[in-house]
């Protein structure tokens, strides 16, 4: 079945999450009415007799591969077993199911995470593997990087046309905003609405403030995965013969910056305070988007545009003070 047909069965794997809700928002919004979608409570991916006995039964044309156990510094921190041992079950039944029904693509959701510490900014594709790992996260990253590999023996093996983007730190509607679990941008964003909302005049920001990240929109994101689905073959190997393809804006920002930006788009009028005691993470991990943008694509969403849209998404829903 191709994907120029609106009758394709796409089945977007955590489509309850950040960028699956997204993926899902645009595969409808384009036509696409055969979507296969699974909450957690439904099929446990960690479980493979339950992911095979799914698979051989819907047998989609097209998998996105979108759920994961993800989290920010601290998350990653607290719960390195989860994260490592839960990514490396979903992603090993998924792919092998999905090898097994010879579906006619799957995405594979990576992070710029797996690329080493060190690696030269903007990182290219080819950094994979080349260098030590960021301590913070490497559970996770160890976990995309069987993934990713795991995408290239199948290719190698089998055949399957299993691609891997490699997405910067997401943001968006529908984004964790746990203080204890999130990323940078939501938990931010929550502190700074909670202390306007309360009148407190004080924010604490985790580490010095002076570490760089590149944040990139879900909408944008969700669409680099519909354009992904739909390049070529021959033009996707040809560009990426490692079958990898990092996904993000260009520009990275200081998280001190990102404070900027979040006190403005909320109105909070009091001061900032370091905690020092939390860790910086990365000092940058800005990616090298040149494979994406010749084969076509780009980001289309400027930070403070989609800062506000994530806002006024957060201030409807029911944790919002
Ligand atoms: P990372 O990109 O994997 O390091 O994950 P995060 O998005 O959790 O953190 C990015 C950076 O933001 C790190 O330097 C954090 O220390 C910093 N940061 C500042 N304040 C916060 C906060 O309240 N929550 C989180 N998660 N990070 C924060």
């Amino acid at each position: 079945m191709q994907l120029s047909s609106k009758e394709a069965r796409i089945y977007v794997a955590g489509h309850r999450g950040l960028l699956g809700q997204a993926i899902v928002r645009h595969l409808r919004h384009e036509g696409f009415g055969r979507l296969i979608l699974r909450t957690r409570a439904e099929l446990d991916l960690r479980n493979q007799a339950e992911v095979q006995r799914f698979m051989a039964a819907e047998r989609p044309d097209y998998i996105v591969l979108a759920a994961a156990r993800v989290g920010g510094i601290l998350a990653n921190d607290t719960y390195p077993a989860d994260f490592i041992n839960d990514n490396l079950l979903i992603q090993n039944h998924v792919l092998q199911a999905a090898a097994a029904e010879q579906v006619s693509r799957l995405i594979f959701l990576g992070s710029t995470c797996i690329y080493p510490r060190e690696a030269p900014q903007p990182i290219p594709e080819t950094s994979l593997l080349t260098g030590p790992l960021e301590v913070t996260n490497r559970w996770y990253a160890v976990a995309k990087i069987a993934g990713v590999t795991q995408c290239q023996a199948l290719r190698k093996q089998h055949g399957c046309d299993f691609v891997s983007l490699m997405a910067t730190n997401l943001y968006g509607p529908g984004d964790n905003f746990d203080l204890a679990t999130s990323h940078v941008l939501p938990a931010l964003l929550r502190k700074f609405h909670e202390a306007r909302v309360r009148g407190r005049r004080t924010v604490s920001v985790w580490g010095t403030g002076t570490p760089k990240r590149e944040f990139l929109y879900s909408e944008d994101m969700a669409d680099a995965c519909l354009f992904a689905l739909r390049i070529p073959e021959s033009a996707l190997y040809a560009m990426a013969p490692d079958g990898l393809l990092n996904v993000g804006t260009g520009t990275d920002i200081s998280i001190n910056e990102l404070c900027d930006l979040l006190v403005r788009v909320v109105g909070f009028k009091g001061t900032i305070v370091h905690d020092r005691s939390k860790p910086d993470g990365t000092p940058r991990k800005l990616v090298d988007v040149s494979r994406m943008k010749a084969l076509g694509w780009q980001a289309s969403t400027p930070l403070k545009r989609g800062i506000e849209q994530t806002y006024a998404w957060y201030k409807t829903t029911e944790n919002a003070c």
